[in-house]
């Protein structure tokens, strides 16, 4: 379960129009990866999807369901931002865990699912420590790792990794893609790293000013640019 359906999606601040009209059908289980110029709508898109941003016309449903008008909570998604807020005077367990203890969970339920959490993102040996004994990758896996113990439906994630150093960068780009091989749930990534969006996504979703300039995969964007914008931004020789 974790297919998301965007129907004439705008959104207006003011006067202002940000996103002009957006259409588009993720299936469940797909690699999505959002990438565009800066300011020309990824946040405020993903955002809108997440339920932080309103939706000014349109329609959003996951698995058939109108969510449109739902609070970001009763969507099942998972947002993971560059800014990772950890709880500093928590360790990696309790970080992980607090979502389910402060929704009622009982304990063996969330053992279960940090152990769980902890063993996809290899966490396993740093589960005591505090936030500050940590790299800045390691903090990003936690930081995963929070949004993974809620089994969400999908995860949305706006340039995760851009706050990293580029080796750091490439070693958490490797995790990612394994995290969705083994979870297999649906995953809209926002980047405007070509490299990162290349060899994470099943789909591109090229955006031009609030609107999509192309959709395909990394291979189509390519070898196939619907226009110049396409060609320029995903480096293709047009
Ligand atoms: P991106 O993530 O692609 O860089 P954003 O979605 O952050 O772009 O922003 C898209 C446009 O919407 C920009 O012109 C930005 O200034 C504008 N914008 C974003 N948030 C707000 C807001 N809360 N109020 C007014 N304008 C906004
Ligand atoms: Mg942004």
């Amino acid at each position: 379960m974790g297919s998301i359906n965007l129907s004439s999606i705008e959104k207006w601040f003011g006067e202002a129009q940000v996103i002009k009209g957006i259409d588009l059908e993720i299936a469940d289980g797909e690699f999505i990866v959002f990438v565009g110029p800066s300011g020309c709508g990824k946040s405020t898109l993903l955002r809108m999807i997440g339920g932080l941003e309103d939706i000014s016309r349109g329609t959003l449903s996951i698995d058939g369901r109108d969510v449109t008008a739902e609070p970001p909570s009763k969507r099942g998604l998972a947002m993971v931002f560059q800014s990772y807020a950890l709880y500093p005077h928590m360790s990696v367990r309790d970080n992980m865990g607090f979502s389910l203890k402060t929704s009622g969970a009982p304990k063996s339920e969330i053992e279960e699912k940090v152990g769980h959490a902890a063993e996809v993102l290899k966490l396993e040996p740093l589960l005591d420590r505090r936030p500050k004994d940590l790299s800045g990758g390691q903090r990003q896996r936690v930081a995963i790792g929070r949004s993974i113990v809620r089994d969400p439906t999908a995860f949305l994630f706006d340039e995760p990794l851009s706050n990293l150093d580029a080796a750091l960068r490439v070693e958490m780009r490797l995790e990612i893609a394994k995290l969705h091989r083994k979870l297999q749930s649906t995953m809209i990534y926002v980047t405007h790293d070509q490299v990162e969006a290349m060899t994470l996504a099943d789909r591109i979703v090229v955006l031009e000013y609030g609107k999509i300039a192309q959709v395909g995969t990394p291979k189509e964007l390519y070898q196939r640019p619907a226009n110049l914008f396409v060609a320029q931004f995903i480096g293709s020789p047009k």
